[in-house]
């Protein structure tokens, strides 16, 4: 069962070939095995699991088992966010985004782990402790949806679900060798989805191949009266079937492929990206260089707005009416103050600082209204790439899935992960992120007679290849995405548990 991707699943159930619940209880005993705490062997990518065999729901999905990112509220489920703020909520309703998907036959498997408020790249920013990535249990997932990343590289869910704010599914994808796409803004509801940043957060599927992320994509679209924001796709959500990429134009943007310093890409992510570059040029496509004069600044002008808009949707947690409150509080205030200080991790904290500093007055302009200056320009950017070219091709994060640790003190070089990323969510168009092949083990220069066991440097771990295009472009993106993914022909087997 293993082997099946979901939509291979779906396709065995419907064929009578195989039992909807007996491949829930088979998940569901992974899950259980080898998903738990880190105490316990486990990867600690799961925050919930299903109690129970789901009473395998009818439709087209078939009853396939779903894991879903903790900060979906899905009722009566623990639904936290990674934060300690919301200890055991559990909602009263569920997403939308959830309930479709449900609606369309999928089971809950379980919740994943994540960033506290979906905020970091590495999943070590959660009230549960990080989740380890199965090709390197020394090693970080990626985040913030890195739960739901390694769940689905270790085959402990055939697929799930995440949200990406500025790179969230993207490069935990990337890093754990599965697909991750992020749809243009607004064609998947937020509702229930506990707020990061609201003009950037949008959810969307993490699974084995781009068949099954255009089948999950085909049940989350859609408009939603909870959502003002959500609006009608405006057209159905194809399977993927080219083969070739015949007249395609690939641009890859100058600015971000010779990103230097300290975004640098890794020697061993560069060569695989240059490998597809060539696959796609045989395959048809021709490849040309693109401008995109403001996406150097994207991050700058990301750290400033996604944290105004966290400082304002945070504030509602204040002990009053959802997860957390202090004890015996002297009155009000204390009540309010010390809820926080104790329920909301260093990580939010800062941001929470840093976007009440942007959005205040007399420097508001400075910052906020700066940074919204910026975004424009990026989406006017890529609007004038998309005049020459179909798709653009970066890798999604400069480097391979790095160490538990390595980055957690340095804010700045854990933000570089999404260096990639972040331009496209700033600009509301939708990204798929395929993996792409393995960096190569640079051995680096060593005596021959050194006794000293090599230093582990990042080689035959997986690398992600993002593809963007212009917003409602899903069908293409995932046309182009599936002749790639077809001739890289990427083995993520090694992963699964
Ligand atoms: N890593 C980025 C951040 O910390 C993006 C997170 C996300 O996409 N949710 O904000």
């Amino acid at each position: 069962m293993i082997e099946l991707s979901a939509a291979q699943a779906i396709a065995a159930i419907d064929a009578g070939e195989l039992d909807g619940a007996e491949l829930f209880a088979f998940y569901r005993e992974r899950a259980v095995e080898h998903g738990g705490e880190l105490e316990r062997g486990g990867l600690n990518c799961f925050t919930w699991t299903s109690p129970e065999v789901s009473d395998t729901p009818a439709g087209p999905l078939a009853g396939v088992p779903l894991a879903v990112k903790d900060l979906f509220c899905t009722q009566g489920v623990p639904s936290q966010s990674g934060s300690r703020i919301l200890l055991n909520y559990r909602p009263p309703y569920t997403a939308t985004a959830v309930t479709r998907l449900r609606d369309a036959g999928a089971g809950l498997l379980a919740k994943t782990n994540q960033d506290e408020f979906a905020m970091g790249s590495s999943t070590e920013n959660s009230a549960f402790g990080p989740t380890l990535n199965p090709w390197d249990r020394a090693r970080v997932p990626g985040g913030s949806s890195g739960g739901s990343a390694a769940a689905v590289a270790a085959g402990l869910a055939p697929w799930a679900l995440g949200t990406d704010t500025g790179g969230s599914i993207r490069q935990p994808a990337a890093m754990c060798g599965i697909v991750g796409l992020k749809p243009t803004y607004g064609s998947v509801s937020r509702f229930g989805m506990i707020a990061f940043a609201s003009s950037l957060d949008q959810a969307g599927p993490l699974t084995r191949d781009v068949t099954d992320a255009a089948l999950m994509l085909r049940h989350l679209v859609g408009r939603d009266p909870c959502d003002a924001t959500s609006l009608q796709f405006p057209h159905e959500i194809e399977l993927p079937s080219a083969e070739r990429l015949d007249g395609v134009r690939l641009g890859v943007p100058a600015e971000l492929s010779r990103a230097g310093g300290e975004a640098a890409i890794e020697p061993g992510v560069r060569a695989c990206f240059e490998r597809t570059l060539a696959l796609a040029q045989e395959l048809g496509a021709s490849v040309q260089e693109v401008q995109l004069p403001h996406a150097p600044h994207a991050l700058s002008a990301y750290y400033v707005l996604a944290p105004a808009a966290a400082s304002s949707n945070l504030a509602r947690f204040d002990g009053v009416r959802y997860g957390l409150r202090a004890e015996d509080p002297r009155d009000l205030l204390d009540m309010y103050t010390r809820t926080r200080h104790d329920g909301f991790g260093t990580e939010v904290k800062r941001r929470i600082m840093l976007g009440t500093y942007a959005l205040s007055s007399g420097y508001y302009d400075a910052y906020y209204g700066r940074a919204q200056r910026v975004r424009t320009k990026i989406a006017q950017d890529f609007a004038a790439a998309y005049e020459s070219v179909d798709l653009i091709l970066t890798p999604t994060a400069p480097g391979v899935a790095f160490a538990l640790g390595e980055k957690t003190s340095d804010p700045w070089s854990m933000y570089l992960s999404d260096y990639f990323t972040v331009p496209m969510s700033l600009a509301g168009i939708p990204a798929i992120s395929i993996p792409c092949g393995l960096s190569a083990a640079s051995s680096p220069e060593r005596a021959s007679d050194d006794p000293s066991p090599p230093v582990p440097n990042g080689g035959g771990l997986p690398v992600g290849l993002q593809i963007a295009g212009p917003a409602f472009s899903e069908n293409r993106l995932l046309d182009a995405a599936y002749a790639l993914e077809r001739a890289i022909d990427f083995d993520a087997a090694p992963a699964r548990v």
